[in-house]
């Protein structure tokens, strides 16, 4: 049985919307070779094409098919065109870098990228394309950087066309989400949504924890849900997109950055026990884990027409665009079309977001998170000097911005103990799954992360002698 307080299913793998009034994607992923974990579980997961491939196939096939192609990534002031297959750093950069790889992560506890590197760094081609493909910002985690580095290392050499990564056909609700749904239904996996857990009723031996009760808000009432011996529970704890709220194209969309549910329930949990860990260092610093994205519906060929001759790539075979003279950092992401099951033809769609959101635009004066949808495309063609196309951009096109408070909270600078173990000392039905568990050497923020994290529960929990999958 999966409970759940959201009234859609799919969680952070969202994408939804129609035409005429416009599709959203909170996020636009990428995944790669080194998910090993997501792609053993999508190679059993039917595809929902009816041609008996698997998800994974899928994945594979359409990741041939759309072979990234060299493009430009990064744009400077008056949209000159960087060429960013060459990234310089000064020598101290380099060694800082050197260093850093070199430093085990135990001695880099509660440090940010910041503390480790000089200003220059953050002005380099490298940092630029780093931080704006894997969302990162100078606040952020140093040994979480590091572990980015280590891992996708690949990357490095092809990073300007975002080579070495894979992109699914469609948006990650229809082409993961929902296959893995229908999979699990035919499972007999009961799926009941608005369901909120505010609580877990645990009882502690001495020696064992072991959960005993499930509390839960169901339609406005308080329910209980006996937990009978032999019985696991996995619960989610924290959220990157719990309290993201979209604006439109005249509206800017409001931050409410509420704790209820996967937070709350975690800081329930933290006030028993150490071993919970410390749900408040992720979630009390909306500053430094809030970002903006947004989702543009072309109802216009024209933008996908300009770009695709501007970058040289055609939607879908380059990485995001990054705008490195933008206050913002902005960034545009032309997604390979059609992006939705139920995308007409003569529709285009495409993603960016800002990681920047309090400061002031480049042109637009106003911070990103005050603006709306139509501002957020005034700053985007003012920084491509389109401004006498815009009108016809803003009367053909639905802007949807959405700001995600705790968007990047799994990137927050950590000390030992703020991320508990996925299935925390002493426990022995109760798992905690999702992005801030501790997982030694994977990357958070990534869907990789939440798949080990529920592979380890399960092993563990169920006494497998198994490791992940290699
Ligand atoms: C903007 C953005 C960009 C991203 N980019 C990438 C990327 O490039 N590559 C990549 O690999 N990943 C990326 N991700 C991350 C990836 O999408 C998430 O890590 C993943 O979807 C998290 O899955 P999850 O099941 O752990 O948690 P969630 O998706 O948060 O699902 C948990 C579900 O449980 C429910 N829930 C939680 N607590 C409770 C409770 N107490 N009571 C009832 N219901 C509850 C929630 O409502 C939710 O539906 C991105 C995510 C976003 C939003």
């Amino acid at each position: 049985m999966i409970l759940d307080d959201s009234a859609a299913d799919g969680g952070g793998l969202d994408g939804s919307g129609q035409a005429d009034k416009g599709y959203v994607i909170r996020g636009g992923r990428t995944f790669n070779f080194t998910y090993d974990c997501t792609y053993d579980l999508l190679s059993s997961i039917p595809s929902l094409n009816g041609d008996h491939v698997s998800v994974y196939d899928e994945i594979l096939a359409f990741n041939k098919e759309y072979e990234p192609h060299f493009g430009t990534r990064l744009i400077g002031n008056k949209r000159r065109m960087i060429d960013a297959s060459f990234m310089p750093l000064s020598d101290d950069d380099l060694s800082s870098l050197e260093n850093l790889l070199a430093t085990t992560e135990s001695l880099l506890d509660g440090k940010s990228i910041k503390d480790w590197f000089s200003l220059s760094f953050f002005k380099s081609n490298f940092w630029y394309l780093w931080a704006s493909t894997f969302a990162f910002t100078p606040s952020h985690s140093l040994a979480e950087f590091r572990r980015y580095l280590l891992r996708l290392v690949h990357v490095l050499p092809y990073i300007n066309k975002l080579a070495g990564v894979d992109r699914t056909p469609f948006n990650h609700h229809d082409s993961i989400a929902l296959p893995l749904i229908d999979w699990l239904r035919t499972k007999g996996v009961l799926f009941i949504t608005g369901a909120e857990v505010f609580d877990l009723d645990i009882d502690n031996d001495g020696n064992n924890l072991s959960v005993q009760r499930i509390r839960l808000m169901k339609d406005g009432e308080p329910e209980c849900l006996s937990v009978a011996p032999g019985d696991l529970v996995f619960i989610t704890i924290g959220s990157t997109t719990r309290g993201s709220a979209l604006g439109s194209m005249n509206e800017p969309p409001l931050l409410t950055p509420t704790r209820h549910g996967p937070w709350a329930l975690w800081e329930k949990l933290a006030a028993r026990s150490a071993t919970f860990g410390r749900p408040l260092n992720f979630s009390s610093r909306t500053d430094e884990s809030k970002y903006i994205s947004f989702t543009v519906t072309c109802n216009n060929p024209f933008f996908f027409d300009w770009m695709k001759e501007f970058t040289g790539a055609k939607a879908g075979k380059g990485g995001p665009v990054t705008f490195g003279n933008s206050s913002w950092l902005l960034s545009v992401d032309m997604l390979h079309q059609p992006y939705f099951r139920n995308q007409p033809a003569n529709v285009g769609v495409f993603w960016g977001y800002g990681l920047f959101p309090d400061k002031p635009g480049n042109f637009v004066n106003k911070t990103m998170s005050k603006c709306s949808g139509a501002e957020i495309l005034t700053e985007l063609f003012s920084h491509l000097e389109l401004t006498s196309e815009l009108p016809g951009m803003l009367n053909t096109s639905i802007c949807i911005p959405c700001t995600m408070p705790y968007i990047s909270s799994p990137f927050l600078t950590r000390s030992k103990g703020d991320r508990p173990s996925v299935v925390p000392a002493g426990t022995v039905n109760l798992a905690l799954l999702g992005q801030y568990s501790e997982i030694d050497d994977d990357l958070a923020f990534t869907i990789e992360y939440s798949v080990h994290g529920a592979m380890i529960a399960v092993y563990k929990l169920l006494g497998f002698n198994r490791t992940r999958p290699v």
